[in-house]
């Protein structure tokens, strides 16, 4: 690397979460890249939260696709892209050839950029002619596309962040925001301490973080949100909070949906009943928000995940339609998106039932207008088949060829194990990835290396409409290529013509003409970013974060637009928004004898879909090192499962295995499992595997917030873990959860049969010669062993009958920093203790100072603290990146709570 290279500040955004937070990145030749909150961007005005803050721990080239890689007589071997190419472009057109354009299919991300979702929507729609290309958005985000469409006419969320700060009351829906979108919560409690009238209520079944800090927390019945929000509608409606005047110029439908609200919604007692919430809290918030004019409903995957997704969006937008309060600062319905770019991907129409540019399959105006911008020789003229028909269809020999790119739905599919059946009968199955060793590229057929980020350059949408870069800050590694390149080229190969692109600009610059194609009064789209067309190169290089729509006024000066809707138009040739009928109910598989808990899943606060980044990081590591299975302790207790053993969740598709947790916030008959773990982190802890394949009709979303599951003992005789500065193999162990440290990899063990000096020299894989060190109390169950080499540890592993009395991981991770283990460590290696140990820190709370949670509560007790900002002070926990603080807040309640019964 040339070191006289000058230092260079990057601005981009981050690769994780919808709030789309812009990042600097300093790059200094010969080393890491420092990460850094993009004080410019409006998103999160220079703030990160600790997944972004990590992301410089996330770039190294470890497990990298680098290379692409075809099957041979069964087994993958490194080839040229010309070969790897040749190989796609050959089999899918074969099969087209044979069985028709509806035999292949692709399967993206709402992680890929807009340029790569427009290449790929273009090739399938437009030249392939077949809409079967459907994304991971799917899975997060296409309840809310739908509910927008039906009521706006468009998928549009009308309004943007700063409504947060203006609203006086906030209204979170199944939305662990603390947790999911962390920067925009901190916006939040910023609003709070500013103005403490703003009112925060909470909407979850669980008790999150989210709702440590709400006011008011609503801990409804799983999958009751409908008759909750139905319920408000009459309430509105009776105690006369309807702006009837917005109603009768701006709405339709009115009548159908009170109608249905009124069937069993009209009575508040019986709403409080069936959604098992205190009837004085309910009316608290129905008052509040009929009280209030300035209210946002901010809601996320609580609402979208679920058989009847699509009415709990239209019943949270009826109320916001019946108050007239949308398209003004501080209120409106606003759907958070789940991953960076799902909004970019549904610009570009990369939904099964979508076309580009947010034109309709089934418009036959609009299917001419983009056939004809393209210049294409086919268009899809039907939806194609949605995420979990796609994979049936691949398992049952419809679908002949998939390509999947940037996503492993082995892992976050529902019913995975379907797709693993279906991706092992699939003639050509094809992974663009950048991860080498995935649950779903080891059925690939062929590999394609794909940049990572900070290596790929285009545009990403937010969860309020604003455009922004990513921007390449270090070299491609390997052969890897962007997706946008690989995708052009299987089309070059199969004679299509319209993908000599000559970078990712002249994409975007397409996408923004295509825009504002016979985009006409009469029939507008909002989605119009032609005021954005013709940039060149350089413009889109320096393109700096815009809120779409993006026009050209006469004067050709650039106008973008924060909030939508404001003059009560709507994207319908009447104007008017439409109010939808929203008939409660139950989830499709009731819970019963057999199966008596249902089963909710969602992400933990430092981790990210499935870690291939994250987990990368010990920082981020530390704070949830394990799946967890967290449900009640009265629940447990019938279970006949214990807190920190191991307990088993079966539903009707699969099971999977995890360690009990009590996290003191779940209601009794609900089990919470975190989506994370994969076949690569964890023995047997695919959640994915027991989710029930049910859809929502209308958008088909699957619903993983409800599957019903029984919890049973994993009996194991023996508990162990490893530290080692290798990877093991350790697949003979009957269950294992691998976590990265610092300087070495942590493997959490429970097993059956002798766990002593051949077992453990077995598995860390060292001879009778080595420098081993062992204490061995066969009678206790008691095994502890250390291999060190030219006396530095190189490995140690500890073997009791149960979890809790293995010693705490925090003391042996920093022996691995010695160059040298000194003879009084190994000493009380052997006995399990730390010499002069202080007190055990906990489990981490504040990954970003390392304090743990035994920590924060020695502090609040012994101090007498009372406010999050004094434990800050005293333990600097929450204060940075103020992701933990929710989790702080409860720690003051809990340890008061503990000392008030003492
Ligand atoms: S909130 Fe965190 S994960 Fe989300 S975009 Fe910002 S830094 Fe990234």
């Amino acid at each position: 690397m040339d070191m006289t290279l000058p230092v260079q500040t990057v601005h981009t955004t981050c690769p994780y979460c919808g709030v789309g937070c812009g990042v600097t990145a300093t790059v200094k030749p010969g080393t890491i890249p420092i990460i850094a909150g993009d004080a410019a961007h409006t998103a999160n005005k220079g703030r990160l939260c600790v997944k972004g803050a990590a992301l410089g721990e996330t770039l190294d080239l470890d497990g990298r696709l680098l290379y692409p890689e075809v099957r041979e007589h069964g087994a993958m071997r490194r080839a040229g892209w010309d070969e790897a190419l040749a190989r796609v472009a050959g089999g899918f057109a074969g099969i087209i050839a044979e069985h028709g354009a509806d035999a292949v299919a692709l399967y993206v991300s709402g992680q890929l950029l807009t340029e790569d979702y427009y290449v790929a929507n273009k090739f399938m729609k437009g030249y392939v002619g077949s809409a079967n290309i459907d994304t991971n958005s799917r899975l997060c985000m296409s309840s809310s596309v739908a509910g927008h469409k039906r009521a706006f006419g468009e998928d549009v969320v009308p309004g943007c962040y700063e409504d947060f700060e203006l609203a006086d009351m906030i209204v979170l829906v199944g939305s662990n925001t603390a947790w999911c979108h962390p920067t925009l919560f901190q916006r939040i409690l910023r609003a709070k301490e500013a103005r403490p009238a703003l009112q925060i209520v909470a909407i979850d079944p669980r008790r999150t973080a989210t709702c440590e800090l709400a006011d008011l927390h609503l801990p409804v019945k799983p999958g009751t949100d409908v008759w909750l929000f139905n319920g408000l509608l009459s309430y509105l409606t009776q105690h006369g909070a309807a702006d009837a005047s917005y109603v009768a110029a701006h709405t339709e439908g009115l009548d159908a949906a009170l109608a249905a609200a009124d069937v069993d919604c009209s009575d508040l007692a019986q709403v409080a009943r069936i959604c098992r919430v205190d009837p004085a809290k309910l009316l608290a918030f129905y008052a509040g928000f009929a009280a209030t004019n300035k209210v946002v409903t901010a809601y996320s995957q609580g609402v979208n995940q679920s058989s009847s997704g699509t009415d709990k969006v239209n019943a949270i937008i009826n109320c916001h339609l019946l108050t007239g309060r949308i398209g003004h600062p501080g209120m409106g319905p606003f759907s958070l998106t789940g991953q960076p770019n799902a909004m970019g991907g549904r610009e570009v129409g990369g939904l099964a039932n979508m076309l580009a540019a947010h034109m309709d399959l089934d418009n036959p105006a609009q299917r001419d207008a983009v056939r004809t911008f393209w210049d294409a020789p086919r268009i899809a003229d039907k939806p194609g088949l949605k995420a979990v028909d796609l994979f049936r269809a691949v398992e049952e020999g419809t679908v002949k060829a998939v390509w999947i790119i940037a996503t492993n739905p082995l892992v976050s599919l529902p019913d995975a194990d379907q797709v693993r059946r279906a991706l092992q009968k699939c003639e050509l199955v094809v992974v663009s990835d950048i991860v080498a060793a995935t649950d779903t590229t080891a059925y690939a057929d062929v590999l394609l290396p794909a940049l990572g980020w900070g290596e790929k350059g285009g545009t990403v949408t937010n969860s309020e409409r604003c455009i922004s870069r990513q921007r390449a800050f270090l070299p491609a590694p390997g052969e890897a290529r962007a997706d946008w390149w690989a995708l052009c080229e299987v089309a070059r190969r199969m004679g299509f013509k319209g993908f000599d692109y000559a970078g990712a600009h002249a994409i975007f610059d397409e996408h923004a003409r295509l825009s504002g194609w016979r985009n006409e009064d009469g029939n507008r789209r909002v989605f119009d970013i032609s005021g954005m067309a013709g940039m060149g190169r350089q413009a889109y290089d320096a393109l700096e974060p815009v809120q779409w729509p993006v026009l050209r006024g006469a004067d050709g000066a650039i106008g973008a637009t924060a909030r939508l809707f404001a003059d009560g138009r709507y994207a319908r040739p009447d104007g008017k928004a439409r109010f939808v009928a929203t008939p409660p109910r139950a989830p499709v598989h009731a819970v019963d004898d057999e199966f008596p808990l249902a089963l909710n899943t969602g992400r933990m606060r430092d981790q990210w879909h499935t870690m291939t980044r994250t987990g990368k990081s010990p920082r981020l590591s530390s704070h949830a090192p394990e799946p967890i299975i967290d449900l009640h302790p009265n629940d447990a207790l019938l279970c006949g499962v214990r807190e920190g053993e191991l307990a088993r969740v079966t539903s009707r598709w699969g099971a999977m295995v995890a360690r009990v947790a009590h996290g003191g916030g779940i209601a009794r008959g609900s089990v919470f499992v975190p989506i994370h773990w994969s076949g690569q982190t964890a023995s047997d802890a695919r959640v994915g595997a027991l989710v029930n394949p049910v859809v929502d009709p209308v958008s088909g979303e699957p619903e993983f917030k409800h599957t019903p599951v029984r919890v049973e003992p994993f009996v194991v005789e023996w508990q162990a873990f490893v530290l080692s500065r290798t990877a093991l193999a350790v697949d003979g162990v009957a269950n294992w959860t691998r976590v990265q440290g610092d300087g070495f990899v942590r493997y959490e063990l429970g097993g059956r049969g002798p766990a002593h000096d051949d077992w453990a020299r077995g598995v860390l894989g060292v001879d009778y010669e080595a420098d081993w060190i062992e204490y061995d109390d066969t009678g206790a169950g008691v095994y502890r062993a250390a291999h060190l080499v030219e006396g530095r540890l190189q490995a140690c592993v500890f073997v009791a009958r149960r979890a809790a009395p293995l010693p705490p991981r925090q003391w042996l991770a920093g022996l691995f920093k010695q160059e040298t283990l000194a003879q009084a460590d190994r000493a009380t290696l052997l006995a399990g203790r730390a010499p002069q140990q202080g007190p055990d820190p906990g489990p981490t709370v504040c990954s970003c100072f390392g304090v743990g949670r035994n920590t924060i509560c020695a502090a609040i007790r012994t101090h007498a603290l009372e406010t999050t900002a004094q434990v800050t002070a005293c333990v600097k926990a929450g204060g940075n990146c103020g992701s933990c603080v929710p989790e702080i807040g409860k720690l003051l309640v809990l340890t008061r709570c503990s000392e008030e019964a003492a």
